[in-house]
């Protein structure tokens, strides 16, 4: 499969460069970064500390997108949600791990959608999605006596908050109560807040040093407390989960997919 990579010298970027290389059945085709980064013009290899293999990085996304099968993007909202109509265009497979979008971007993806593959995912590590399942179960079992908080910690370079996969943890929580999100959710807490209503699910978000990413998802009850966490030790999981959801991509019919299908969960 010709895989190509947008936004390929970003902390994810250089990480799925390694994977696609070393993933059966795939072959790096392209690899782009934004006009004007020091990466334009460099073996894409050589990003992921690899010995050269001729592939230059580009700033083209026209040019990756005539030559892809799949494209795999962990870039910014913005830019996804241009490169999702390229996708939808050429018909090629589009893998998003990028998070943060807003109703714009949500839109402009579930166009491209309609006509091409799209496989998106605030986080793409099997551990995670199993995590989400969990979360799903537990909530339905408990009753509103048990309080629901989601804390997450990311790297100081994180740029949303809270992190896609709270919000996907968040999704789920609410999904086994039978209410929505948007309504359910306290996003911050600050100054005389009063007590917490019952039934809402509250977020909390941590920045600090070079954390790869953590969520646990606490139900606080009375006497007891049952805590899921799950702690990714390496960008390694959600790129190799990416790779996986390129090749799983390959051939479906156009539509909105996610990490639930890839896996079979
Ligand atoms: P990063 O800032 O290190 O990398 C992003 C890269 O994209 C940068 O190199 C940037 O120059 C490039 N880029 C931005 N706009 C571009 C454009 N128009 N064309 C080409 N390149 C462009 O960030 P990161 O830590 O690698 O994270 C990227 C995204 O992936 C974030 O939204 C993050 O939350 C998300 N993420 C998702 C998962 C998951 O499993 N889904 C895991 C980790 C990170």
């Amino acid at each position: 499969m010709d895989i190509g990579i947008v936004g390929c010298a970003g902390r994810m970027g250089r990480m799925l460069i390694g994977e696609v290389l070393a993933a059966d059945g795939c072959r790096l085709i392209g690899a782009i970064e934004r006009a004007g980064s020091d990466a334009v013009g460099r073996d894409a290899a050589t990003l992921a500390g690899r010995k050269a293999i001729g592939v230059s990085v580009g700033d083209d996304p026209l040019a990756l997108f005539a030559t892809a099968q799949a494209v795999i993007d962990f870039t910014s909202p913005d830019a996804t949600a241009g490169f999702a109509e390229l996708a939808a265009q050429d018909k090629v497979v589009h893998v998003i791990g990028t998070t943060g979008f807003g109703r714009e971007h949500e839109a402009a993806i579930e166009r491209a959608a309609r006509h091409t593959p799209i496989i998106r995912a605030a986080n793409m590590s099997l551990g995670v999605n199993l995590l989400v399942d969990l979360v799903r179960q537990v909530t339905a079992a408990l009753d509103e006596r048990f309080d629901i908080e989601i804390v997450e910690m990311h790297h100081r370079h994180k740029k949303d908050a809270p992190s896609g996969t709270a919000l996907a943890l968040g999704e789920a929580a609410a999904a086994g109560r039978d209410v929505a999100l948007a309504k359910a959710a306290v996003r911050s807490r600050d100054g005389l807040t009063g007590e917490r209503t019952p039934g809402t699910i509250g977020f909390a978000a941590l920045r600090g040093g070079d954390v790869v990413g953590e969520h646990s998802v606490v139900f606080a009850g009375p006497g007891e407390r049952v805590e899921l966490t799950h702690k990714a030790a390496s960008r390694e999981i959600f790129a190799r989960g990416a790779v996986r959801a390129a090749q799983w991509g390959h051939g479906q019919p156009p539509g909105l997919y996610g990490m639930r299908e890839v896996l079979g969960l």
